[in-house]
């Protein structure tokens, strides 16, 4: 098989590679994604530098096609990013000017079906045909394999966990407009204004700006800042009760779990869950991801050939 481009266009950075069939990256380039776009063709700009530098020595005819894995919404069969919550535009088209570019089949795909792809085929899903991946970072996502089979749904935003209702006491505001989303309370996001609410309705002073960050709470609970065993217990609830919603919804037998948030204060944040999920359905095996954060980039390695297989494929192309 021949190497195929893999993008990962994030809200923060794109991120550019050159990956062989068994999933090696053979070059890797990062740069940032432009801050305040005027078009959509500002993104795509930088895009098509980036593939030319990583291409540089091979033969773009040559490579097998370029995947994208994109923070969503997105829709897959028009190829399209749509209203991307730290992008201010209505809609990014990405199908359409890559292949014209460079005459190479082009698919898109969401980036966290993309983490579970990535997964599924040189990570921890690997053998596995029933499992959910979690990414806690700024945001929260899920890809579902299902039967083997990834879940993408209608337009390939399936499984937007991260949107799943799981408060109604605090009813903290989430970035899609509405209230007592998961993201809102536990995203790296959304970490510090959840903890400053806690804290301002447990009567708890907080001094310095530790607070600020996800890092600098959970450093604090760790060095035993006094007041704060509630918050972890609060915090642990909320977790657990969105995993609790993804083993009612999808029944998996293992949960991967990928992302800073959760990665760094896994010490932490790993206990509560199993303490607090419900029991309804039997606990699905628990694993980190070991792909360093690459997973949703080498998912979009496996869509850049079409994902034609047995996994079953939305992405047909262009409509
Ligand atoms: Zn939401």
């Amino acid at each position: 098989m021949n190497p195929v481009i893999a993008v990962d266009l994030g809200a923060t950075n794109i991120r550019v590679a050159i990956v062989s069939g068994d999933g090696v990256i053979e070059k890797k380039i990062s740069d940032l994604t432009p801050a305040f776009p005027k078009a959509s063709k500002d993104i795509t700009d930088v895009i098509i530098r980036m593939v030319r530098s990583v291409a540089a020595e091979k033969t773009i005819s040559d490579l097998e096609g370029i995947g994208i894995s994109a923070a969503g919404p997105v829709n897959s069969h028009k190829g399209t990013v749509l209203s991307p919550p730290n992008i201010a535009l209505p809609n990014i088209p990405l199908v359409v000017p890559l292949s014209e570019e460079f005459g190479l089949p082009v698919y898109l795909i969401n980036d966290c079906p993309a983490g579970a792809l990535g997964e599924m085929y040189f990570g921890e899903g690997k053998g596995c045909m029933n499992f959910v991946y979690i990414t806690i970072s700024t945001g929260i996502g899920g890809g579902v394999v299902s039967n083997g089979k990834i879940l993408l749904g209608r337009n390939g935003n399936a499984a937007e966990i991260g949107h799943f209702h799981v408060d109604t006491r605090y009813n903290a505001k989430c970035g899609c407009g509405c209230t007592g989303h998961w993201e809102a309370y536990a995203s790296g996001r959304h970490i510090p204004e959840f903890f400053s609410r806690w804290c301002l309705e447990h009567r708890i002073k907080i001094a310095g700006d530790w607070a600020s960050s996800p890092s600098g709470i959970f450093d604090a609970i760790r060095a035993g800042h006094p007041g704060l065993e509630g918050f972890m217990e609060e915090f642990g609830r909320i977790n657990a009760r969105g995993i609790s919603d993804v083993i009612v919804a999808y029944d998996p037998s293992r949960i991967i779990l990928d992302g800073s948030v959760i990665g760094n204060n896994s010490d932490l944040l790993l206990p509560l869950i199993q303490t607090f999920v419900d029991r309804f359905l039997p606990l699905p095996e628990i694993r980190m991801s070991r792909l360093k954060g690459l997973a949703p980039l080498l998912g979009a390695s496996v869509i850049a050939r079409g994902y034609d297989t047995a996994a079953g494929s939305l992405l047909a192309g262009v409509e």
